[in-house]
């Protein structure tokens, strides 16, 4: 089933046998690209289906390309949001300024802002009849050896294969297995966050409505009509480890951060306490030396998230998949990936360098933070074009589709 084979003779070989644990973004973005370039792939995924859910994700600059050639793009166009504005509440739910949101990321044009759960679902819907997708299923161990990976299933089961990659996002299993815990390679950002949906009943419209206090925001993000998604985020000193795996504790946590606060908050957090959705976590990135070691590789959050702050992580993933496996193609194993390091590590870093501690502009910390983020806020909305700012510094794809 295994061989180590010289770059040469790659192509006359048995296919190369390849486990993609994880069917988000980056792992059915992988599986479309490996099965296109000849390997024979498996995808494990540890929910029951694909997860749908989730706010909606930006598909940027290079990104777009990379749905293009998976002859998705009009589909995710139907799927685009298209939001109209964003509008900035002061503690006491006045009106600081309302923009249109390309005034801030510089993304006018062609960029495009999806539900995450219809991106997957598109994703998914282009390579699960080319390539078996098992449910339910995670990596228990992993035994690299000179001519495979040993690997053993949650479920029962062993196999081998030449490849592993992990695309199991920011708390990934398969690096954690391989390289070590995640605390090694988590870069705090100093907030946590809750998300959840709630009913509409602001009468808001593809719009945002932000509210901030010093070291907290509320937003309430109207993609359609029907719901809410809406999101409380809170400077912490440290990331809350206690309540990771606690949804009784995060609750808390965040009903105490947000205790006195004005505006909507009090019902928001109401919701939040019966919400079936609950999304919590610390804000963070994950940087690391090299993504490979032996025959394991990673691949998007898993290897390099960028935080929901850059509204990058999406186009990285995306990326970041098409070229590992265009890396992969035409030479063996260790070369591949290290030509995929070289050709999308400073794309991953210059994204990530984009968000200090605790300084995300849509979140200030201290009242002196916010009064100059308002005061630049009413600027741009009498002289827009001074805030447009490129959204991305793009690699090169390959050149064949
Ligand atoms: C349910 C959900 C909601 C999200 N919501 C948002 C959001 O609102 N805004 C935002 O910016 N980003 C969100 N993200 C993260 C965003 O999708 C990623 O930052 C980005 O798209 C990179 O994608 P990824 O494929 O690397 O990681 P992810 O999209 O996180 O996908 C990882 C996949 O691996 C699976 N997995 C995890 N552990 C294992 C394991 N041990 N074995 C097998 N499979 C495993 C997960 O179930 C998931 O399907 C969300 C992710 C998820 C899973």
């Amino acid at each position: 089933m295994t061989r180590t084979a010289p770059a040469e003779n790659l192509r006359a070989d048995p296919k190369r046998e390849v486990l993609i644990s994880g069917a988000g973004i980056a792992g059915t973005t992988l599986a479309f690209w490996l099965h296109r370039r000849g390997f024979d792939v498996t995808v494990i995924e540890r929910a029951t289906a694909v997860r749908g859910g989730g706010y909606p994700v930006d598909v940027r600059g290079t990104a777009l390309e990379v749905v293009r050639r998976m002859g998705i793009l009009p589909r995710l166009q139907d799927a685009h949001i298209d939001l109209r504005r964003l509008t900035f509440l002061d503690e006491d739910g006045g009106r600081i300024a309302a923009l249109h949101p390309h005034t801030l990321t510089g993304g006018a044009g062609r960029d495009l802002e999806v539900p995450r759960g219809d991106l997957t679902e598109a994703l998914h819907a282009a390579i699960r009849d080319d390539v078996p997708f098992l449910f339910d299923e995670s990596i228990a161990t992993l035994h690299q050896h000179g001519h495979g990976v040993d690997v053993t299933f949650r479920g029962g089961g062993s196999r081998t294969f030449d490849l592993v990659i992990g695309a199991d996002g920011l708390h990934s299993r398969t690096r954690e297995l391989v390289f070590g815990p995640e605390q090694r390679f988590h870069r705090y950002l100093g907030y946590c966050f809750a998300g959840f949906t709630v009913p509409n009943t602001y009468g808001l419209t593809r719009e945002t409505v932000l509210w901030n206090s010093p070291g907290r925001a509320a937003a309430l993000y109207a993609a359609g009509h029907d719901e809410i998604h809406a999101l409380l985020n809170f400077a912490h000193p440290e990331p809350p480890h206690a309540a990771f795996r606690n949804p009784r504790a995060q609750r808390d946590l965040v009903a105490t951060a947000f205790a006195d606060a004005g505006w909507e908050v009090p019902g928001l957090l109401t919701a939040m306490r019966d919400a079936d959705d609950l999304f919590f976590d610390a804000v963070g990135q994950i940087r690391m030396p090299r993504w490979s070691s032996g025959r394991v590789a990673l691949v998007g959050d898993a290897a390099h998230a960028p935080s929901f702050l850059t509204g990058q992580g999406t186009s990285l993933a995306l990326i970041g998949a098409h070229v590992l496996a265009d890396s992969l193609a035409d030479q063996d194993h260790a070369a591949g990936f290290a030509a995929y390091d070289r050709a999308t590590r400073d794309f991953a870093t210059t994204n990530q360098d984009r968000i200090g501690d605790g300084d995300a502009a849509l979140f200030p910390t201290t009242a002196h933070a916010l009064h100059e983020r308002n005061t630049r806020l009413r600027e741009l909305s009498t002289a827009p074009a001074a805030a447009a700012r490129p959204a991305h510094t793009p690699p090169t794809l390959p050149p064949r589709a």
